[in-house]
């Protein structure tokens, strides 16, 4: 069989460097400084952010860079490796809502959204700023290369603009804010409809740590998350899968839990502390499970991180984490219908060559799934999957290890 695709993570000199090169190259000029945010992975709590639930990313050690310099006017001007031909240019002030003038699509929506965000937020009026953006966080692959971008263009803005909102004491409300100018980015001006988790996570997470998110509220928690320490990995495969279908069924579960909600009579689905009952209220064995799914993936994410909070990750305990990231899988296939093929292959192929437990990860219908394995036998597993994909003939998957990394920041000169 072929060799394995492992998707390593560049340094953060060496993001930098490539992030100032692209600047140089393009504008003839050194930029002023270059800005960093991580894509991120979850670990369970899946299409609960939505009904109010609670997830659990890291943020991942693949970045965004940005090297950036402001401007005297309100031009924009981006690039990126994969636009390297041409200089996408804007004017902030003829930026808006995506479908009023529809000027701004593509990737670059993704970063000049965010300056509109943060003008629409009252810190405006900004200078315009030349961008050189160079990126290690797969695209597409439901690691939130997305975020990624809005993340590290919003710190760049904070600092290039004296905005203030990071350091000192308020500095995780300063990142809260931010992470709302990124979410409206992606939702007003990309147009993408998703919910605060990418964002919270690319600015709101920690070294060495998860980071409890309860999306009732947007209030985190970190909780230590050391794998290495127990002599573990977390193991991430992008299976490579894109199903077209997937803004429609990701609405139409967003619709299916608000009607849901409606019938029991509360805002959000986490609202509800007595499952049995409300299940018996819905009609419908789809709708109920759906909700079932959303309930039960709250339970399991609080347990997992009770487990997480009480000590190592061995034994016992190591076996019933691996069975809460099991039974999430085994949810968003059976009750939310949100996998698909190449995800289920990738899950059954890990578990059954060893690793602990697994699951897909992010909105599913294609993306990346995680496997909890023996830091010694990542490569078998990782193995075993390609395997499996080579047999049902789906695109080799790639891997990548994740470990919980630094939130979004400037690159230290
Ligand atoms: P995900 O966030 O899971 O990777 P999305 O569909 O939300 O997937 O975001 C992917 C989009 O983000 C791409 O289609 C592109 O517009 C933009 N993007 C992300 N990374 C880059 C990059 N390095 N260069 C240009 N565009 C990028
Ligand atoms: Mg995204």
């Amino acid at each position: 069989t072929e060799d394995l695709t492992f998707n390593d993570p560049l340094t953060f000199d060496e993001g930098a460097l490539a992030a100032r090169t692209l600047f140089r190259e393009t504008f003839n000029a050194d930029a002023d400084g270059v800005w960093h945010a991580p894509g991120r992975v979850n670990i369970i709590g899946e299409h609960v952010d939505y009904n109010g639930g609670i997830c659990l990313p890291i943020a991942l050690p693949h970045r965004a860079f940005i090297a950036a310099t402001p401007r005297s006017d309100r031009h924009v001007r981006l690039v990126s490796p994969q636009t390297r031909d041409h200089i996408d240019e804007f004017d902030l002030d003829t930026v808006d809502r995506r479908g009023t003038d529809g000027e701004v699509s593509g990737w670059a929506a993704y970063l000049v959204g965010v300056a509109w965000a943060l003008e629409q937020a009252g810190f405006g009026p900004l200078r315009g700023f030349d961008a050189a953006l160079h990126s290690c966080v797969p695209l597409g692959a439901g690691l939130s290369s997305s975020a990624a971008l809005e993340c590290a263009m919003a710190v760049a803005i904070n600092d290039m603009e004296d905005l203030n909102l990071l350091g000192g004491d308020d500095d995780d409300a300063g990142r809260a804010l931010l992470v709302d100018a990124a979410r409206r980015a992606e939702n007003d001006i990309a147009g993408a409809n998703t919910g605060g988790l990418d964002q919270s996570a690319s600015m709101r997470c920690t070294k060495g740590h998860a980071l409890e998110l309860d999306c009732r509220d947007m209030s985190v928690r970190s909780i230590p998350f050391d794998l290495a320490h127990d002599h573990l990995a977390l193991l991430v495969i992008d299976t490579r899968a894109v199903h077209s279908h997937v803004t429609g069924e990701y609405a139409q579960r967003r619709q299916a839990c608000e009607e849901a909600a409606g019938i029991l009579g509360v805002d959000l689905l986490a609202d509800i502390d007595d499952e049995q009952a409300a299940l018996d209220q819905l009609p419908g064995e789809v709708m109920r499970a759906r909700v079932r799914h959303v309930l039960t993936e709250i339970d399991r994410t609080r347990t997992f991180i009770d487990e997480l909070a009480s000590g190592s990750l061995v034994g016992e305990r190591l076996d019933r984490c691996a069975a809460l990231l099991d039974a999430s899988h085994d949810s968003l296939r059976d009750d939310y219908e949100v996998t698909c093929p190449e995800l289920d292959v990738a899950v059954d192929a890990a578990r059954a060559s060893g690793a602990h437990g697994a699951r897909m990860t992010g909105g599913g219908f294609g993306g990346s799934a995680i496997a909890l394995v023996d830091e010694s036998a990542a490569r078998d597993v990782a193995r075993a999957v390609a395997d499996a994909f080579a047999e049902h003939g789906f695109e080799a998957p790639q891997f990548l290890i994740a470990t919980p990394e630094e939130p979004a920041g400037k690159v230290a000169e």
